[in-house]
């Protein structure tokens, strides 16, 4: 099957009196015939389930789903991206191990990798995707390579292939954040990563109605107890090793599971995930390239038109379209908020991937935490609007933006 016809019909639990979608089991706990069933389970020698903190039928499905449209062998559904970063990477690093990351990054995730370096693990930023400073950048502490398909919001595309082929010749895994692309432009897993984390909050889900993550592991990387000694004796479950840790160690330690319900609404969402992406990046693309043909004074920057320095790896890397997210440059901190508040259709707030169109000024919000170096790196500028584009009329955006942009 095609991924549109896997967003509607893989994983569907059909015995269950034709019910075309999966029952919803909002039930925090599962009852077995026998104590031995039970014991089973706790022992991981049985299939099955006992408690909605470690895994419920209901978010199996979506994780199930997940898993096929990345390309992985098991996926792990958490209570928000910010929480499937976390078990993502704290799965395998220990105090005294090190990341390399790109520069260009969710002010979140910079966030998160200032307060693991109270546990001793030190990330060290290499700006613009440069490959040769990646490559300098290596030591013996170095255990995971990490980017972000599409950065948020400098909108630089990672070249996943070389990326990964740099991690790998060092021994070491590439973990990657799909959320701005999810899988239905890049296929992370193919061009070589070996963990994708998504924020499943955003384009996954669609409509905004509930906060989650989810993180696939490849089954390719090759886990040892030397290099990862944190793994133990997970390490014999080979290919599997990676999640196996995961579900009965820190994620359901730090108990950062998912709900059935917001399960059961992103499986709703993922069902039209392609006919949105579609829709989204064509009408990114439109609004972008006339608001670059009208207004020389404003810069846009969009991996779809030929000014993005990123346009070549887009062209090379994604399928289906460049993303739905742009940002303008448009003079002062000033003028970005009077357009803001001019636009009538874009909410206001900060958030993306829904099908709404929303307008944020990053600055002042999600990289307020941020040093000016971090900013900078992050393409995060003082006059600086991200536009997250949804499934509107185009047209109708256009003159809404037109009369934002208009009379001054
Ligand atoms: C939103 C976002 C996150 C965090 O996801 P939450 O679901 O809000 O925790 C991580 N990475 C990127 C690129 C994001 O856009």
């Amino acid at each position: 099957m095609r991924f549109n016809t896997r967003l509607l019909h893989e994983g569907v639990i059909r015995e269950i009196n034709g019910a075309t979608l999966p029952p919803i089991y909002q039930s925090s706990a599962f009852d077995q015939e026998t104590a031995e069933d039970l014991a089973g389970i706790f022992g991981n020698k049985k299939m099955g389930y006992c408690y909605t903190r470690v895994a419920n039928p209901t978010i199996t499905v979506f994780e199930n789903r997940i898993t096929k449209l990345e390309g992985g062998i098991g996926s792990v559904a958490c209570s928000s991206g910010m929480a499937a970063l976390s078990n993502a990477l704290l799965n395998i690093l220990q105090a005294g191990d090190e990341i390399i990351s790109s520069a260009s990054l969710y002010g979140g995730t910079i966030d998160l990798f200032r307060d693991i370096e109270a546990f001793g693990i030190k990330t060290n930023y290499v700006r613009n995707n440069d490959l040769e400073q990646i490559e300098a950048a290596f030591n013996e502490r170095t255990k995971v390579v990490f980017a972000e398909t599409i950065g948020n919001p400098c909108l630089d595309v990672t070249d996943i292939k070389k990326l990964a082929e740099i991690a790998h010749s060092h021994g070491v895994p590439l973990i990657v954040d799909n959320t701005t692309a999810t899988p239905y432009l890049i296929k992370a897993i193919e061009l070589g990563a070996d963990i994708v984390v998504n924020s499943s909050s955003k384009y996954i889900n669609g409509s905004s109605n509930s906060i989650s993550g989810v993180l696939t592991d490849s089954g390719h990387f090759k886990w040892t107890r030397e290099k990862y000694p944190i793994l133990g004796d997970y390490v014999k479950f080979g290919p599997m090793a990676y999640i196996a840790k995961m579900r009965s160690g820190l994620f359901r330690n730090m108990g950062t599971c998912l709900s059935p319900f917001n399960a059961y609404l992103n499986v709703i969402g993922l069902e039209t995930l392609g006919l949105r992406m579609d829709r989204q990046c064509s009408n990114a693309l439109a609004l972008a390239t006339w608001l670059e043909e009208t207004y020389p004074d404003i810069t846009v920057n969009y991996p779809g038109l030929k000014s993005s320095k990123w346009h070549d790896i887009a062209e090379g890397q994604l399928k289906n379209g460049y993303g739905a997210i742009l940002t303008i440059r448009v003079g002062s901190k000033e003028r970005a908020f009077q357009i803001m508040n001019k636009l009538t259709i874009p909410y206001i707030l900060s958030n993306i991937g829904d099908t709404k169109t929303l307008v944020v000024h990053p600055a002042s919000t999600i990289s307020l935490h941020s040093t000016p170096q971090e900013l900078e790196d992050a393409g995060v500028y003082d006059d600086l609007i991200r536009i997250s584009v949804g499934i509107e009329d185009v047209d109708d955006l256009i003159e809404d933006f037109r009369n934002a942009l208009k009379g001054e």
